[in-house]
């Protein structure tokens, strides 16, 4: 038996994926040359394991690709693509674990493995096996990011994510403990721990962050107060790793909110700097395109499309070419102003399933709800319905104010005309009070509010 200290060449893991604070000095200031003679060659490799997998193998021969075709970066597009329904298939067709999976359980003690499935919203779970290296690697990549949004070496951080059959509570865990050497105090959910708790023990041990939803931290931030305790002065909070509404959580803290990307499959991707022109790519261990959501087909630098994603950082079950159906864009490659030559992505801008085609126009809910939020008169929430009428599709957005019921009809002509004059289709508005969309995005409940409803039959 190997125990997971005798796995993994902690040298070898370093000099290809260097932790922070040094990473910072060196290989996020990387050449552009270098990066990609780097990447190059962890994507050859990474091919040729993929490769051995059956579910790759299987796509690959029967699509015509190899390998050895990959001569340059540009090549990686002949690759076939997969989406999660592809996964989905593959668990239904050899359960547990499909035959996606790059590590087996027969293997275990040659190499000890953690098993993490997706939140499983819509569909069955995707169960994914990781190696010790590809916890270890995944961690440092999580760690760069906590320390770009503010945690440091030696902090007291707050863990407040629920462990369950998830990713995200123990890779913080891993990030923090391992290669932060941060202190972490877990405290699980509210659920699991009362919010009054949570704040009690933030506020004794000066914690710098809470990690968990940017709602839960701003539920966090009301009970502070009902406790007598400013959330700017009494709290230490540093950095604010909490995916939420920026400008809200910036306002409740009065520290910077950093957009960051990643998922279940493969972990912490790219995360947003100071700069705020993007968020920079972890190309030591990513390659990121972004494709057509129709066709499939690499769009052009700088449109917007699907997030499709390559990994190189794994020894276990591959994600070569995984489109993830998350919209975004990509940037060309340019020294940003921090000095980084990484290559920058737009943030998360909604889910490609959810597009609808109204009037020969791709919308999205996500964009919709950005540009009817444009208004200072609107609470942050919003709600998209698709409907059928007669022949034609119509989608409507349902926004919530403060203001006087007097005000509404006027509040939502004006959301009208900027989506209108944005989208270059008609969308309608409706405006009713604050909350009265609570039930429909189920924002008290659920970790992710719903922000869309297809009403349109068949
Ligand atoms: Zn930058």
């Amino acid at each position: 038996m190997r125990r997971p200290f005798e796995v993994v060449d902690h040298d070898a893991l370093m000099a290809r994926h260097q932790p922070p604070p040094e990473y910072f000095e060196g290989d996020w200031l990387a050449k552009p040359e270098d990066i990609e003679r780097r990447q190059l060659a962890a994507l050859k490799d990474r091919a040729q394991r993929a490769y051995q997998v059956p579910f790759f193998r299987k796509r690959w021969d029967a699509a015509g690709f190899h390998p050895d075709q990959l001569q340059s970066l540009a090549d990686l597009s002949a690759a076939p693509a997969y989406k999660v329904d592809d996964l989905r298939a593959s668990v239904e067709a050899s359960p547990p674990l499909g035959d996606y999976q790059g590590a087996s359980l027969d293997g275990v003690l040659e190499e000890p493995l953690r098993i993490f499935m997706s939140g499983a919203t819509t569909g069955a779970p995707r169960p994914t096996l990781y190696t010790q290296w590809d916890r270890e690697a995944g961690a440092i990549l999580m760690a760069r990011a906590l320390y770009l949004q503010g945690v440091r070496p030696g902090d007291v951080v707050v863990n407040a994510w629920a462990y369950s059959t998830h990713n995200g509570a123990f890779a913080f865990d891993e990030a923090l403990h391992k290669w932060l050497n941060c202190t972490v105090l877990t405290t699980g959910t509210g659920t699991v721990t009362s919010s009054r708790r949570q704040v009690e023990l933030a506020h004794q041990y000066q914690a710098t962050a809470i990690l968990t939803t940017g709602d839960y931290l701003l539920h966090l931030a009301e009970v502070a107060k009902e406790m007598g305790l400013d959330p700017k002065v009494d709290l230490n909070l540093k950095a604010l790793p909490n995916i939420g509404d920026s400008a809200v959580l910036e306002a409740a803290f009065g520290i910077p909110n950093y957009q960051s990307y990643g998922f279940h499959e493969v972990q912490w991707v790219s995360v947003e700097c100071p700069e705020r022109q993007g968020l920079h790519i972890y190309e030591d261990a990513f390659v990121v395109e972004i494709v057509d959501p129709e066709t499939g087909k690499p769009v052009l630098e700088g449109e917007p499309g699907c997030i499709c994603i390559t990994e190189t950082y794994k020894t276990g079950s591959p994600q070569f070419r995984y489109n993830i159906q998350d919209l975004s864009v990509l940037y060309p490659r340019e020294q940003c102003a921090c000095g980084s030559w990484l290559r920058r992505m737009g943030p998360f801008a909604g889910r490609a399933d959810n597009m609808v085609k109204l009037r020969g126009v791709n919308v999205w809910p996500e964009a919709i709800g950005e540009i009817a939020l444009d208004d200072p008169r609107l609470d942050h929430d919003y709600f998209v319905r698709a409907t059928r009428e007669g022949k034609r599709d119509e989608m409507t957005v349902h926004l919530t104010t403060p203001a006087d019921p007097a005000d509404w009809q006027g509040i939502a002509g004006a959301a009208e005309s900027r989506l209108k004059e944005r989208l270059g289709v008609r969308i309608g508005a409706e405006v009713a009070a604050s909350g009265s969309l609570d039930a429909w995005t189920e924002i008290h409940t659920s970790p992710k509010p719903k922000r869309f409803r297809d009403e349109r039959e068949g």
